[in-house]
């Protein structure tokens, strides 16, 4: 176990909905399950002025904890704290600074400091520069860390320049760019499942796939979000960030070691390797974008994407997104990767799904379930990993049928604590393990592989394909798919597939 050394952590934006929804309940979890250090404190902060006290009942724990004594969810909170900041965040931290230093020095955080940025990015460098200009982001007398929230960036030139910002005030190693899916304890078992078996590994590569299937699915549509949500869309929001990791994560060389730096290095290759899509005719055939319709799921009306509060009645915003790609790489050649994330799905999941290739020669002959071999690696919901294999039907002859070897998350029993990504990515910051945040470089190879794809869309001529909320996404969609594949259209449980699943 790694050491978690005494600290302050400072979070900026602490009056918003991700301080009190995910960032305190977490830290509350960590401070139960006594994983916080023996001195510790947060201060919070942000333009609008609140006491301590009102902090405190801003961020109180939802019911789910009310169970705990009240004297321990009190000792809890008497670690929070608040200062506000006049109403702008840039400006003079003289005050800020010495509600640090007097914080650092009672609670004994040895000067320690983590500053957790949960403002909107616009704001990121200011208060980068201000905590420089008062010396916070001086290590000599104890270390300082900058976590920054998604999304980071929202093209290649903004990340870039985003990056430029922070390193003009903290170095690359004091930056932790949160992706709360690498928190993922499901996530993180793609590099077990590949690196620490035998059986796997030797399969992983063009001789044995055949192509490589990646669905993010939401039931729900944009809800309260569709401001920030129409600027943003399916692939910004989604795909350029959380699902290009899982990709790096399925794409990548075996690390030397579990070294941090030896794993984004190889994550930082695989984004190398996709092979860049800038012909407009290789975009139109490789990309689809859809938006969602108004419908009737279960009796019940659902509005279009358009007729969302705070969308634009003519927006060209994709609630869907699907993109076919290639890895020019010796293990990846030739071998498609098809990726797709979209709102208003028949049900909520995101699964990996590797689908291998055909044995070279068939014997029996109604072996059609030998094209369907499939590692299917289920991140949410009913985490577990499928392989589907071919077995013999009883009986005379040589029938064959499908069969499922699994695993479930749920079967490791109750003792085994599966940490929340926040609570997972915090305590990692806390001791230094950036292995699961992004790296300046990641981040901006990402953006260099979707921002054609975002330029293509922006032109207009580019189609956009409606499909009625609750379906799998527009119909053309199926024709991304070469050959006789289909996109596996996955149910809530993990061993289901069909056209149709409950919808939720
Ligand atoms: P909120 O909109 O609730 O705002 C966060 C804080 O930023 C508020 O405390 C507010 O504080 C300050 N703020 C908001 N707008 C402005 C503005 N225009 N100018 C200056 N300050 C502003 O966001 P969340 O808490 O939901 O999220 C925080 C960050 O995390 C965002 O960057 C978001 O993109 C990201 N994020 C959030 C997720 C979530 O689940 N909520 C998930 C993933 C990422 P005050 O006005 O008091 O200063």
């Amino acid at each position: 176990m790694r050491k978690t050394e005494n600290q302050l952590l400072v979070i900026f934006g602490a009056s918003g909905d991700l301080t009190a929804r995910k960032l305190v309940p977490a830290l509350y979890k960590l401070y139960k399950d006594k994983h916080l250090p023996e001195h510790f404190a947060v201060l919070g902060v942000a333009r609008s002025f609140m006491t301590d006290e009102e902090f405190r009942k801003r961020v109180a724990l939802e019911s789910k904890y009310l169970d705990d004594s009240e004297e321990f969810i009190a000792a809890f909170s008497e670690k929070l704290f608040y200062e506000d900041l006049h109403k702008k965040y840039d400006v003079d931290y003289r005050e800020l600074n010495e509600r640090v230093q007097d914080l650092n020095t009672t609670y004994q955080c040895d000067n320690n400091i983590i500053f957790y940025l949960s403002t909107p990015p616009s704001l990121f460098e200011a208060i980068a520069k201000n905590l420089t200009a008062k010396g916070l982001n001086d290590e000599r007398l104890g270390w300082k860390r900058l976590i920054v929230e998604k999304p980071f960036g929202y093209s290649l030139e903004t990340a870039k320049s985003l990056n430029e910002g922070l390193h003009r005030y903290f170095k690359e190693s004091q930056i932790y760019r949160i992706d709360h899916y690498l928190g993922k304890e499901t996530v993180q078992n793609i590099l077990v499942t590949r690196f620490a078996n035998s059986i796997f590994e030797p399969l992983w590569n063009r001789d044995y796939i055949h192509h490589v299937e990646i669905t993010n699915a939401e039931s729900g549509g944009v809800e309260s979000r569709g401001g920030y949500y129409d600027k943003s869309g399916a692939l910004r929001d989604m795909f350029q960030s959380h699902l290009l990791q899982l990709v790096a994560l399925i794409v990548m060389e075996p690390p030397l070691s579990a070294n941090p730096e030896e794993i984004r290095n190889e994550k930082m290759k695989a984004l190398k390797s996709l092979r860049l899509m800038t012909d407009p005719k290789v975009l139109e055939e490789n990309t689809i974008r859809g938006q969602y319709l108004a419908s009737e799921i279960e009796g019940e009306k659902v509005k279009g994407y358009r007729e969302e509060v705070d969308v634009d009645p003519d927006s060209t915003t994709e609630t869907y997104a699907a993109v076919k790609f290639y890895v020019d790489n010796w293990r990846w050649a030739d071998v498609p990767f098809y990726v797709r994330t979209a709102k208003r799905m028949p049900t909520k999941v995101t699964e990996v799904v590797i689908h291998f290739k055909s044995p070279h020669h068939q014997i029996f002959k109604n072996s059609d379930m030998n094209k369907d071999n499939k590692l299917i690696i289920r991140i949410q919901p009913d985490e577990g990993i499928l392989v589907k294999f071919g077995v013999k039907v009883p009986g005379q002859g040589f029938a064959v049928e499908r069969g499922n070897l699994d695993f479930y998350y749920e079967s490791l029993g109750d003792e085994s604590h599966i940490m929340e990504a926040y609570e997972r990515l915090l305590l990692d910051a806390m001791q230094g393990d950036a292995t699961l945040y992004a790296r300046a470089d990641e981040v901006e190879a990402a953006w260099r592989f979707t921002d054609p794809i975002l330029d293509h869309w922006k032109k207009g001529d580019a189609k956009i394909y409606g499909y009625s909320a609750g379906v799998w996404g527009p119909q053309h969609a199926d024709e991304l798919i070469e050959g006789k594949s289909m996109w596996r259209n996955p149910c809530e449980n993990l061993a289901d597939d069909a056209g149709y699943c409950v919808i939720e």
